[in-house]
């Protein structure tokens, strides 16, 4: 998930990026020194933004799949430039087949991370006490190497699918200006042009209670705007009413008491149904109370005190920066706030801008949305956050009885993201994405983006006996 907003992400903090293994998973020798040697390479060839290149990283995964006989026109290493490379791999399917193939994408490069910070050097691939340690081992260059892995393991079986399945790995999900699938998508979509994608950046497994496999279904939409108040300023001996520091703090205080209306989306739907499962007591009540026709205001208020359940229930918007004035003894001539929303699917980041100026109700403060890149305008995108995708029978099916087999009794819930992955780019191309991840990761043990990142020995080779399962579930044709 991309780094500014990876701790807001839901699969992240409700299911742990992907969690704790289930018993029982018997991969033969040979795949597990496989998943093992590819997860270590992968690991320790640098990708981060600042000194590092996806390209080696694509380079070797390329080489990887060509040395294990996948022919050199289905493995390509393209990109915008010699440092931002993306690999992107054919599986052919059955010959003549009609279906549209299904697309896997996964983004090579990582976070920073500096040696002092950590334990252990992060661009190592170290095993201790049961663990991998190395940047990437649970974001996400864990699931790439699944997906390598998995492509030779039924390459080397002879596994013919009932359609294409195309792994896209690639560049700039979390930092940097050359997005890989959007680079892709705009330059090569005959290359990764598919019926939808899976995105194992999002989702998981949670192993402790109440024990859930959580896929992203949908995605809110992200948008940082600025709250500005301009004064002429002055002594401050000889203080105005008019001061820009006020008009801010009262346009936040007015932001505090405000919440965004309860709403609902077939996602959030199911999510909540089956959390009504999962839940008991007053909290299952009022999870069934919000679902009605009409519904209950008292029940969504009990709910929204849960930080986690009110960030699926509405937009919300927070005030994570300020500043203002310029000396200790003179009238500020300028306030500043950063007011950070996460907007529900639907809605578009001008549509919240002009709610936020209607909420101030201030003509002396300027509410701008300010971009990724930090450019301030008046209008921000009228883009609205991508409506879900069906749930699609097969997709929903599959995960279902995968899931049942690894991870025997878990919830198997929809879940939408609060923060952004790269199923923006294909979801936004018309393609159907969902984020699958097959690796469990206990809730407290997130440490996506944070120091000494790991991830649990079993749970990484239950991930590649997942994907494996699942891929086989989607495209072996009924009978
Ligand atoms: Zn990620």
């Amino acid at each position: 998930m991309k780094n500014r907003i990876a701790a807001g992400g839901i699969a992240a903090i409700l299911f742990g990026l992907c969690a704790h293994a289930a018993a029982n998973t018997q991969l033969d020798a040979a795949t597990r020194q496989n998943a093992h040697d590819i997860f270590k390479q992968l690991i320790e060839i640098n990708t981060t933004d600042s000194v590092g290149s996806t390209t080696v990283a694509a380079q070797a995964m390329a080489k990887r799949l060509l040395d294990a006989g996948f022919p050199k026109t289905d493995v390509v290493v393209l990109g915008p430039n010699d440092r931002k490379g993306n690999m992107v791999a054919r599986y052919r399917g059955k010959s003549g087949s009609k279906l549209k193939p299904i697309l896997i994408i996964g983004h090579l490069d990582v976070v920073e991370a500096k040696r002092e910070d950590w334990s252990t050097d992060p661009f190592q691939f170290v095993e201790k006490d049961g663990y991998f340690y190395g940047r990437g081992t649970q974001d996400m260059k864990d699931s790439d190497a699944i997906a390598v892995t998995d492509f030779i393991r039924m390459k080397k079986e002879g596994y013919v699918p009932d359609r294409d399945i195309i792994l896209a790995l690639t560049a700039d999900e979390e930092n940097g200006k050359s997005n890989g699938v959007d680079w892709l998508l705009k330059n090569h979509r005959e290359l990764i042009d598919a019926e939808y994608a899976l995105n194992p950046d999002s989702g998981g497994v949670r192993p402790d209670k109440p024990q859930i496999v959580g896929f992203e279904a949908t995605e809110k939409l992200y948008g940082d705007f600025q709250v500005l108040a301009t004064n002429p300023g002055g002594h401050s001996s000889l203080p105005t009413p008019d001061n820009a520091i006020y008009h801010v703090a009262d346009a936040l205080t007015a932001l505090q008491k405000w919440t965004f209306p309860f709403e609902l989306n077939p996602v959030t739907r199911e999510y909540f149904m089956q959390m009504a499962k999962i839940e008991t007591g007053q909290t299952a009540a009022d999870l069934r109370a919000i679902l009605g026709k009409s519904p209950d205001a008292k029940a969504v208020e009990r709910l929204s005190q849960d930080t986690h359940m009110n960030s699926v229930m509405r937009t919300t918007c927070v005030a994570t920066m300020l500043s203002g004035g310029h000396a200790p003894n003179a009238l500020p001539g300028r306030a500043e706030a950063n007011v950070n929303c996460r907007i529900f699917p639907g809605h578009s980041q001008e549509e919240i801008r002009l709610q936020l100026v209607k909420l101030f109700n201030d003509p002396k403060l300027n509410v701008r949305y300010r971009s990724d890149t930090g450019e301030l305008s008046d209008h921000g995108s009228d883009r609205k956050a991508m409506a879900p995708p069906p749930l699609r029978d097969d997709v929903m099916n599959s995960l279902r009885s995968v899931s049942g087999k690894l991870w025997p009794g878990y919830v198997v819930l929809p879940v939408m993201e609060a923060g952004a992955s790269d199923s923006i780019y294909t979801m936004n191309a018309g393609i159907p994405s969902y984020g699958i991840c097959g690796v469990a990761v206990e809730r407290a043990d997130d440490r996506a983006h944070g120091r000494d990142e790991r991830l649990k020995i079993d749970a990484y080779y239950t991930g590649v006996e997942f994907y494996y399962l699942f891929l086989k579930a989607l495209t072996t044709p009924a009978g």
